[in-house]
Formats: structure tokens, C-alpha cells, sequence
């Protein structure tokens, strides 16, 4: 049995979407990478609804043809209905060369931890990390319990990439992990073993016709503050609400065990509603989580960098969590490379690392926020830098994304910083009149 070593150049604590990342591009480079991971892959985890720049990143990590082989459902594009307004877009009108997809994420994220294993990271399973000690540059202490041997131990790195998720190792270490004032919500999900769903165009069709005509995800507003998704996936269909704290606490007082109160809540769901089979919910599959978007205080310091959701997360109802894992686990293995390259980099690259991720939580905040509040003033500066040097597909996907949704507003205060940075535009969306459900099924 390999075990794990007394010292290594990088530990990376996490083998999600994030952590793989870092270790893989850490691995290509030729560093010693050790990644400790508390679960056995594939493990669980919400999070399914994937945008098509994922790719870019999956061809530098060499993850793509195993990700292709596995036929994940691809979608179409989005249908929202907000504000009582029935709105679509779709991929196809930004000419995407890849496609958008609706994944199992125990088995994508199984696809990149074995592949960053592939390039050379050592992978351990199974092991939690304990407690660090962050002892300035080239020098960090990881303790962690291995569970195979019951053994606990300790690992010494110069570089440290905390990507343990919601679990924010390092934020909670050093107490700057902060939940974000704006956006305390929680979400409440299963799985149903089958739906109707909505394509382009506004048909609802069923589950049967998912290969021949591509689900869209489904975004369907609850009340001023709420929402919920349903993506359509190879063999079940992932069902998600995400409500204010008002919103739960109402959810709460209903009566029957969580599966019960999630099914009569999705019932209320507009359109939703109408397209679910409540009889097919798998049962055992209703999954609950509170506070997951939390503000990015600190993100990186003197030897260690965070990336994916134990830097910062928002409302997941852009699909922008993942895309942030990959993107900021290879910005961490950048400047970790630039920092071991060259000692006198180090200060810049942790400042400029710091910089990039916090303009691209500000505009990923900013295309979620709800329209009307915002604690954190002080996001706007980095949001515009990002917006300023993001591709203008990427900025108008975001920009049709939040037409979606009602949250353009939410630029305006960028445009009266920067009067020159150019506004945002779109006609990449379509408003729909009504739904095209099949005869004899109700009709908005
Ligand atoms: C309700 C909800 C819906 C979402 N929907 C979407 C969506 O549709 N699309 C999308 O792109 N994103 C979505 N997201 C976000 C997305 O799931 C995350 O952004 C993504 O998983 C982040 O990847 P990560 O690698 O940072 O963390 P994770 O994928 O969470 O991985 C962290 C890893 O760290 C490990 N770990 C934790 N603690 C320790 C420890 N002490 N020692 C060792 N290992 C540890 C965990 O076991 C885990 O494997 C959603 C999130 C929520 C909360």
C-alpha cells in the first residue's frame, strides 16, 4: 500500500473539481504533488449544470476524451420563468464548438481526480485532514487522519491549495471565513427517476425523448427571493429549490420528514410543478445545505492559495461553480509555478492571484445578487477590472444570464465608475409566450 510522504512541494486538500485542477497542472509541471481527499471517488456532491468553457480547462488537463466516453447528457441551452415571464436561450447562438452539459458529478469528478493521477499527483483517499499550521513561505504543516490505517500523521509542503469545498480548511483556520450578508440561503434537493422537461422552442417533452430533443435547464422562480432548478441527466432528473431564510423557515414548519415537505414544496412550483412525477422521487436522495455562499475575505497569503468554493461561492443559479473550481485551481498551480520558478515573484503572485479571483467572484456575485442589495460596495472596483478583461462570449453569456433572471441592474453602478467601459449587450434570448405542453397538460 503507498503511503503517504513526510514532505512534498504542494499539498493540495481536496479532490473536487478545484483540487484536481491545481494538482494536475502542479503535476504537469514536474512538482512532487501529494493531494489528500476525505472521501473514497466517486462520492457525492450537488453542483450538475456545466457551461461549455469547461472544456478549455479539460484539454489542458488531458481529462477531455475520458469525459466525452462518458456521454453525459448535453443541453440546449436555459428556460427561465421569472417575474412571470417565460424567457430561453441558447448555446447554439454563441457558437459554442462544445457542448453545455447536465453531468453526474460523482462521476465527473472521479474522471479528474484520476486523471490529475494520471500526470503524476499522488493521490490519497480516504484521509481527513486535521489542522494546518501556515508558517510563511516554503514552509506549511498539513496533519491529517489516514482512516485506512487509523493512523495520524503529518505532511510538510512549501505550497499549500486548500480546495476542500464548503469545508473551507484554511478560511476557518485563520477566521476570515465570512458568510456572505446578501445571499443566505439554503437549498434543499433529490433525485427523480424521471420528468417531463422543457427544450427550445418551449415544448415540454418527456424523459424518454431527452437524447433525440436536449433538455434545457429549467430555472423557475419561488416568490421575490427563491428559486429552482431541474437538469435533466442520463438516468434521473436533479431537482434543487433555493430559498431565503424566510422562504426555509416556512419550508420548515410544514408537516412530514424532508422528503415530504420537498415534494408538496416542489408542487408549488410553477411549471415545475406540473412537469414532475412526484410518484418517481429516489427515495433517500433529498439532500439539504445552509449558508453555502460565503464572501472571499482572503484568498491567498504567504505559501498557501484557496481555490472553488473554500475561496468563496455564491447562488449557484448561473452554473458558474464548477467553471470557478477549474479556473481557480489553475490560476493557484500558475502561481505556485511562477513562485517556485522564482522566489521574488512570490509577494506578486500571491497579490496577483488574489486580485483575478476576487474580480471574478465580484462579477459571478454580481450576475446572482438579487437586484436592490449589496453589503459588499467594495466588490464593484475588481468586478469591472474582470468584466474588462474577460472575452466578450464569456461577458455576453453572463450578460444574457442575468437577462434571464432580472439582474442587469446590478451593472449599473459599474457603468457610472467607468463611463467608457462599454455597456453590455444581448439579444441572445428568446421570450416565450407560453409552454408547449403536450395535450391534455395544463398551460400557462
Ligand atoms: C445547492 C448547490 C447547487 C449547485 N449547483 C451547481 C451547478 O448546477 N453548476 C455548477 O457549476 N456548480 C454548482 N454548484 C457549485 C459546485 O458544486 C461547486 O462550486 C464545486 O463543487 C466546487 O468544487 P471544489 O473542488 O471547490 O469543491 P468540492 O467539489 O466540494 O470538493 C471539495 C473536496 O474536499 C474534500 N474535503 C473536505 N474536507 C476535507 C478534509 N478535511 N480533508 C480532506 N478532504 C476534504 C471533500 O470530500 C470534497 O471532495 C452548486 C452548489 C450548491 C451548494
Amino acid at each position: 500500500m503507498k503511503s503517504i510522504p513526510l514532505k512534498s512541494d504542494v499539498v493540495v486538500i481536496g479532490g473536487g473539481p478545484s483540487g484536481s485542477t491545481a494538482a494536475n497542472a502542479l503535476a504537469q509541471a514536474g512538482y512532487d504533488v501529494v493531494l489528500l481527499e476525505k472521501a473514497k471517488h466517486p462520492r457525492e456532491v450537488v453542483g450538475e449544470s456545466i457551461l461549455p468553457f469547461v472544456w478549455k480547462y479539460t484539454d489542458l488537463l488531458g481529462a477531455t476524451k475520458a469525459l466525452q466516453k462518458m456521454r453525459f447528457m448535453e443541453k440546449s441551452g436555459g428556460t427561465t420563468f421569472w417575474n412571470n415571464q417565460l424567457t430561453q436561450m441558447t448555446f447554439r447562438d454563441f457558437d459554442f464548438q462544445t457542448p453545455a452539459l447536465h453531468v453526474e458529478r460523482n462521476i465527473f469528478d472521479d474522471i479528474l481526480l484520476r486523471t490529475a493521477e494520471q500526470k503524476g499527483a499522488r493521490i490519497f483517499e480516504e484521509v481527513i485532514v486535521k489542522d494546518l499550521q501556515l508558517n510563511g513561505y516554503d514552509n506549511q504543516d498539513v496533519f491529517y487522519f489516514d482512516t485506512l490505517n487509523g493512523k495520524s500523521g503529518k505532511i510538510s509542503c512549501r505550497y499549500l491549495v486548500d480546495a476542500s469545498g464548503q469545508a473551507a480548511l484554511v478560511a476557518k483556520k485563520l477566521g476570515f471565513r465570512e458568510y456572505d450578508k446578501d445571499l443566505r440561503f439554503m437549498s434543499i434537493w433529490g433525485y427523480f427517476k424521471e420528468s417531463d422537461y422543457v427544450a427550445l422552442g418551449g415544448d415540454v417533452l418527456p424523459f424518454s425523448q431527452r437524447y433525440e430533443t436536449p433538455p434545457t435547464t429549467g430555472i423557475y422562480q419561488i416568490g421575490e427571493w427563491g428559486w429552482c432548478w431541474q437538469i435533466v441527466q442520463n438516468d434521473q432528473v436533479s431537482v434543487g429549490l433555493v430559498l431565503s431564510p424566510e422562504q426555509f423557515s416556512e419550508f420548515k414548519l410544514q408537516d412530514g420528514n424532508l422528503e415530504e415537505r420537498f415534494l408538496s414544496a416542489c408542487r408549488k412550483v410553477p411549471l415545475l410543478s406540473d412537469m414532475l412525477k412526484y410518484d418517481t422521487l429516489i427515495p433517500g436522495s433529498v439532500r439539504a445545505i445552509r449558508d453555502f455562499a460565503y464572501y472571499p475575505r482572503e484568498l491567498a497569503g504567504k505559501g498557501w492559495f484557496l481555490t472553488g468554493d473554500a475561496a468563496a461561492f455564491v447562488d449557484p443559479i448561473n452554473s458558474a461553480g464548477v467553471l470557478g473550481g477549474f479556473y481557480t485551481g489553475y490560476m493557484a498551480a500558475m502561481a505556485i509555478d511562477d513562485s517556485l520558478k522564482n522566489n521574488k515573484n512570490r509577494d506578486y503572485a500571491v497579490e496577483r492571484f488574489s486580485e483575478l479571483l476576487r474580480g471574478r467572484m465580484a462579477v459571478y456575485r454580481l450576475s446572482a445578487l438579487p437586484v436592490g442589495v449589496n453589503s459588499y460596495q467594495e466588490m464593484y472596483p475588481y468586478a469591472l477590472s474582470c468584466l474588462k478583461q474577460m472575452s466578450d462570449l464569456e461577458k455576453e453569456l453572463i450578460y444574457t444570464q442575468m437577462i434571464l433572471i432580472n439582474r442587469t441592474e446590478n451593472l449599473d453602478i459599474i457603468y457610472q465608475l467607468d463611463p467608457d467601459f462599454r455597456r453590455l449587450t444581448s439579444k441572445k434570448y428568446t421570450l416565450l409566450d407560453e409552454l408547449h405542453f403536450p395535450a391534455s397538460s395544463p398551460v400557462v
